[in-house]
């Protein structure tokens, strides 16, 4: 990222330090291909996650919507805003999609297709090869949100058969606001952002060059590492609900509730032991709203309300689980009194 900082050049321009921005442009382009088993001209850079969904919604030549349940706002908000037709298929209460329910909204009008990788808040890992092949069956294109997923486990466009992937470089270690649409060869894609030629006419803009050379650098992370602290933690819990635990999960995501504690009372208290947790979809609000995911999932929403989510990444030790499991002991001792009293 330092190195892209200091380069003055536009990576659209033809003299001699724009050659070199475009030099570094294209060898994070490779870069982050690789990572996910694709060719350089398929990454489209985009400012982050929520671009690369709302380009792919947006964006694809379709007639109509079906998104599950339980994908992250900017999917849903965008299909939404789409104008056209929206199908929502449903998940079971082990927060998976619903594969027969899909099945059944799949004829019809030419569709796009969003199930995420792994969804943000529950970690569920979602059947995507299955997914996959209802669609192609039914002539569907398929997107998935996989910016909870990179980083984690193996996302590979190839393995996967998707036609639009998204990433999000910030979710792996690497700087907020760059990331990255990956799109199938020969899939037309209508931009969002017009007035320039840049991204292969995807995405106009000059491209945000040091956010992308960071997002190169972190593209090969693994955290596979803290599934075993993942469920050392969650060996503490047993007085907790902890949600989609029958579902394959990513690694290092767990989302539970404790029945009569609400969440901010536990994210406060867990602030200030130093803790940093997330309630609900924290992921672009202050204020802590209810789960979209955990209502779909079937969850009462008095349980719901008391849900937070532990993320641990690419950096956390062993040593990071046991301070938490000591802070949650100590709370579990005082929370308890206090119901009691
Ligand atoms: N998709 C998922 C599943 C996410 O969890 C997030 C952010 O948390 C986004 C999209 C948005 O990504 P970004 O923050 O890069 O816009």
């Amino acid at each position: 990222m330092l190195a892209a900082l200091a380069l003055t050049g536009n990576a659209s321009s033809i003299h001699a330090e724009g050659r070199a921005a475009r030099a570094l442009l294209e060898e994070a382009r490779d870069t982050v291909a690789k990572a996910v088993g694709a060719l350089a001209p398929l990454v489209t850079f985009t400012s982050g996650g929520t671009e690369a969904n709302n380009l792919a919604v947006a964006g694809a030549p379709v007639a109509r919507h079906v998104v599950s349940a339980i994908e992250h706002p900017s999917v849903l908000e965008a299909a939404r805003a789409s104008g056209r037709p929206l199908a929502v298929a449903p998940v079971t209460a082990a927060g998976v999609i619903d594969l027969e329910a899909l099945e059944r909204l799949l004829p019809g009008p030419p569709a796009l297709v969003s199930v995420m990788f792994a969804n943000n808040e529950t970690g569920a890992l979602q059947p995507l090869r299955d997914v996959v092949g209802l669609c192609r069956a039914h002539g569907a294109l398929v997107h998935c949100d996989a910016v909870q997923a990179l980083g984690k486990v193996p996302v590979n466009l190839g393995l996967i058969g998707v036609d639009l992937l998204t990433l999000s470089a910030h979710k792996l270690g690497g700087p907020q606001g760059a990331g990255a649409l990956v799109v199938r060869d020969g899939l037309a894609l209508t931009p969002q952002l017009r007035g320039g030629g840049q991204e292969r006419r995807r995405r106009a803009g000059t491209e945000n060059l040091a956010a992308i050379a960071g997002f190169a650098a972190v593209a090969d992370t693994k955290s596979t590492h803290v599934k075993a602290l993942r469920d050392r933690l969650e060996t503490e819990l047993e007085d907790a609900m902890i949600f989609a635990r029958d579902a394959a999960r990513l690694p290092g995501t767990t989302c539970f509730a404790r029945p009569g504690t609400s969440a901010e009372t536990l994210l406060m208290a867990f602030d200030l032991e130093g803790i940093a947790v997330s309630s609900g979809s924290a992921c672009s609000s202050g204020k802590v709203q209810p789960s979209h995911v955990l209502a779909a999932m079937g969850v009462e929403p008095e349980q719901a309300r008391g849900a937070i989510r532990v993320s641990l990444g690419w950096n956390t030790e062993a040593a990071d689980i046991d301070r938490f499991i000591a802070v949650w002991r100590k709370l579990r001792a005082r929370l308890g009194k206090r119901a009691a009293a």
